[in-house]
């Protein structure tokens, strides 16, 4: 037996969607170039199998968050690619990340000067992208330390100046005045330092409009199929489906899972499916998930347990569905931003939380 076929849940993910994503966004900020955000393991899907595809359809710039993350992914892609840290590093770590070709995003003074103390350390300019904080109140220097870099330029010496950056706070929603004043804000504070190519779009930012588009554009979820605006531009690039285990009858009154929770109001059948927390298959989810089989909705029955969650399915005929057969938690009828929704959390949180134990087949 394949352990697609044993497996309790098959997620597939379409990497030629990925691709096409990718191209979308890349023409929508033309004549901006088009990077891709990979950090959490390309926001669950698979950065190892991500990364390659959209280097080969002339993606150069990438981003992860972590250092670890980019050591992981380095040797995976071409020698011209430019890949990011966006956490910046940890003090100490800044000759591995040399070491590796990676390029740090320097988050604050002290990370900057690091930087810079091992650029003259090694006699050499070394590459590196700047963070400021246009508003987010997160991570990048503030109106004040770019006042003071502006002043003390001696502080970037050897500091090989490749992309200066900011971050949106509100893009999802495209009537915050909070994003035009952010944009106002990073122009500003980086016309006090030296030129360099400019950044701010993540997904959402993009359709903000051209003058959110700068030099780079920076999407992540809008890549995976989550949507950047609506109506939802994006191909759908996951489909995860879950294995009914058994079905049984139950009769009215009867209570289905921990706590007894849900209860048949009249006799119908449960599904019980071999998916659960631990895949990521949220609690939260309670009584507003559901599962589909082709068009047909099949309301979760009870509680979401570690392992397994049951599915009401008497709107199916008798035997429709039986023990090995496939019902679609994410899929053509319900995307991930869709299951957010029941969940009461982003459809992020969802691709971030997709479990180990899935078998993923890549398309
Ligand atoms: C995660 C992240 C992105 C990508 O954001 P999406 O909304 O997923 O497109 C871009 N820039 C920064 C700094 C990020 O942290």
């Amino acid at each position: 037996m394949t352990p697609e076929s044993r497996a309790g849940a098959l997620l597939t993910i379409d990497l030629g969607a990925v691709v096409a994503n990718w191209r979308l966004l890349r023409d929508r900020a033309r004549p901006a170039d088009c990077a891709a955000v990979l950090k959490a393991d390309a926001y669950g899907l698979g950065a190892a199998r991500v990364g390659p595809a959209l280097a080969e359809a002339g993606c150069r710039w990438f981003f992860v968050a972590h250092l670890d993350e980019g050591l992981a992914l380095k040797p995976l892609l071409p020698a011209g690619a430019i890949l990011c840290v966006l956490n910046g590093l940890p003090p100490g770590a800044e000759a591995e990340c040399e070491a590796a070709g990676l390029t740090p995003v320097l988050n604050s003074l002290p990370q900057l000067a690091a930087w810079s103390a091992l650029a003259r350390r090694l006699e050499r300019r070394l590459p590196a992208v700047l963070q400021l904080d246009s508003g987010m109140s997160r991570l990048g220097l503030d109106a004040g330390e770019t006042g003071r870099l502006a002043a003390e330029p001696a502080l970037l010496d050897g500091v090989d100046l490749r992309l200066v950056m900011s971050h949106l706070a509100c893009a999802d929603d495209p009537s915050d005045p909070a994003s035009e004043a952010q944009r106002h804000r990073f122009d500003a504070d980086r016309a006090r330092l030296p030129r360099a190519p400019a950044s701010l779009a993540n997904s959402p930012g993009i359709f903000l409009g051209p003058a959110f588009h700068l030099d780079l554009v920076r999407p992540g979820a809008a890549l995976y199929g989550l949507a950047p605006a609506r109506p939802n531009p994006m191909r759908p690039v996951v489909r995860l489906q879950g294995r009914v285990i058994r079905t049984h009858a139950v009769s009215a009154g009867q209570g289905v899972g921990y706590g007894l929770d849900w209860t048949a109001t009249a006799p119908t059948r449960i599904a019980t499916i071999s998916v659960g927390y631990a895949d990521g298959w949220l609690r939260s989810l309670g009584p507003r998930g559901a599962a589909w089989l082709g068009g047909t909705r099949l309301p979760l029955a009870g509680r979401v347990s570690m392992d397994l969650i049951t599915l009401d399915v008497g709107a199916l005929p008798e035997g429709a569905l039986g023990p090995g057969d496939l019902v679609d938690l994410i899929g053509p009828m319900q995307d991930a931003d869709a299951v957010a929704e029941a969940a009461g959390t982003i459809g992020y949180e969802v691709l971030t939380s997709l479990g180990a134990r899935y078998a993923r087949r890549y398309v």
